[in-house]
């Protein structure tokens, strides 16, 4: 039996961002995983885009994610300073393209929405659309610039706050993990290689996998499902100079620019339990439309398809904060937005653990909000 600070159950894009933040607080941690590798953030396309993600129903998310977006180029400038490591973080902006008349209006509504909230979502014509990104399809009628959604390579960020953890003085355990529960309080994890670690504060951040870990009761359980998704990543791809969202016949597409020539096409939602398999009908389908929006990625190679599991959530919002039993803090459910909101969920668990206080900033995001509904 060994025992730290904290445990961190998960070493994905949201675990080794606590673990970072934690152990440069000067907090001992330990980060269990039995295949960090499996994380969603493999396969993400790595968008940093709280406006063009912009749905009607997500407005306490969107500050979040605001907030998110702007801590981003110090965290960047951090973690370069800490690993040597490039993340891809580059700031170009995002267009939203329409194929055609009801994918325009589709996009412009969404568009006053989103500039009645103050958001910069600049409505554009088919002209100036084109002037700004000469590769894509002649013709289109029009679209959206959003200049401030941006774009990190996940991987690369992954490899680098795992660094930045561990040389912040992190330790990263290869095991699966359970809670372990005394007295109706967590009290650290136990691990499959038959191991004890008690900890002063446990952290769930199992992704897609949170819902399914052992050693909780269905009451203190989150409310997470595997919700999985396909990108294509491609290589020798043409010039284009910001992330690319097509709305094609009702279909969205995007198109990730990579340096180097690379570049990510993404993504689907499909609801298929913990299946990772690759789905031809999902890959054509991506490509098909990618291409009607970007007719130049003809040309350009496969590199890899990727599957991955987002952690879905009942309102597709984050859990974050105190778990309904003691000794649990809960950090999961990011869904389609992990990665932008990987830094300030480190940041905000880390606030939590070190002062006991939940940050305003998380206050709508509680775990239990869903189960105080239910009880009325
Ligand atoms: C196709 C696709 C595209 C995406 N694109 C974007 C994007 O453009 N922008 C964006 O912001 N987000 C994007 N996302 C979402 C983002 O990847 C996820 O929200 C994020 O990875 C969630 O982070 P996480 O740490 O909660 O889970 P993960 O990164 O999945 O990590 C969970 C970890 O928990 C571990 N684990 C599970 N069970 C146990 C256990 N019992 N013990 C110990 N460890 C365990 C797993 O092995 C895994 O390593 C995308 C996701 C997908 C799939």
């Amino acid at each position: 039996m060994t025992s730290t600070d904290v445990a961190v159950i998960g070493a994905g894009a949201i675990g080794t961002s606590v673990a970072w933040r934690c152990a440069q607080r000067g907090l001992s941690v330990t980060i269990i995983d039995p295949a960090p590798e499996r994380g969603a953030w493999q396969a993400a396309a790595g968008m940093l885009a709280p406006i063009t993600e912009l749905h009607y129903a997500e407005t306490e998310l969107l500050q979040l994610s605001l907030a998110a977006l702007a801590r981003y180029p110090a965290v960047v400038d951090e973690l370069t300073a800490v690993t040597g490591i490039d993340v891809g973080y580059r700031q170009h902006g995002t267009l939203a393209a329409a194929w055609d008349a009801a994918d325009l209006v589709t996009l412009r509504e969404l568009a006053a929405f989103g500039r009645g909230l103050g958001l910069t979502m600049q409505p554009l014509t088919g002209a100036e659309l084109h002037e700004l990104e000469p590769a894509l399809a002649p013709g289109l009628p029009g679209g959206v610039l959003a200049p401030s959604d941006h774009q990190v390579d996940p991987r690369q960020l992954h490899r680098a706050t795992l660094r930045a953890a561990i040389t912040a003085g992190a330790t990263l355990r290869t095991a699966t993990a359970s809670v372990r529960v005394e007295r109706g309080a967590v009290c650290g994890v136990d691990l499959d290689d038959g191991a004890t670690i008690t900890a002063g504060r446990t952290v769930l951040t199992a992704g897609a996998w949170s819902a399914s870990i052992s050693g909780l009761d269905d009451s203190a359980r989150p409310q997470t499902r595997p919700v999985k998704g396909h990108t294509v990543h491609l290589t020798d791809v043409g010039e284009l100079r910001h992330v690319v969202r097509g709305r094609v016949g009702g279909n969205t597409v995007y198109v990730v620019p990579r340096d180097g020539g690379r570049a990510v096409v993404g993504a689907t939602t499909e609801e298929a339990g913990f299946d990772t398999s690759t789905r031809l009908g999902a890959v054509y389908e991506l490509l098909r439309d990618a291409q009607t929006v970007v007719p130049m990625l003809g040309e350009a190679r496969l590199g890899e398809i990727s599957t991955g599991l987002r952690p879905g959530s009942p309102d597709n919002a984050p859990l974050l904060g105190p778990a309904t039993i003691d000794g649990l803090i809960v950090a999961t459910g990011h869904y389609r937005n992990g990665i932008l909101l990987a830094p300030i969920t480190g940041d905000i668990v880390a606030d939590l653990v070190s002062t006991g206080t939940l940050p305003e900033l998380a206050d709508p995001f509680r775990p239990g909000r869903f189960r105080s509904e239910v009880l009325g």
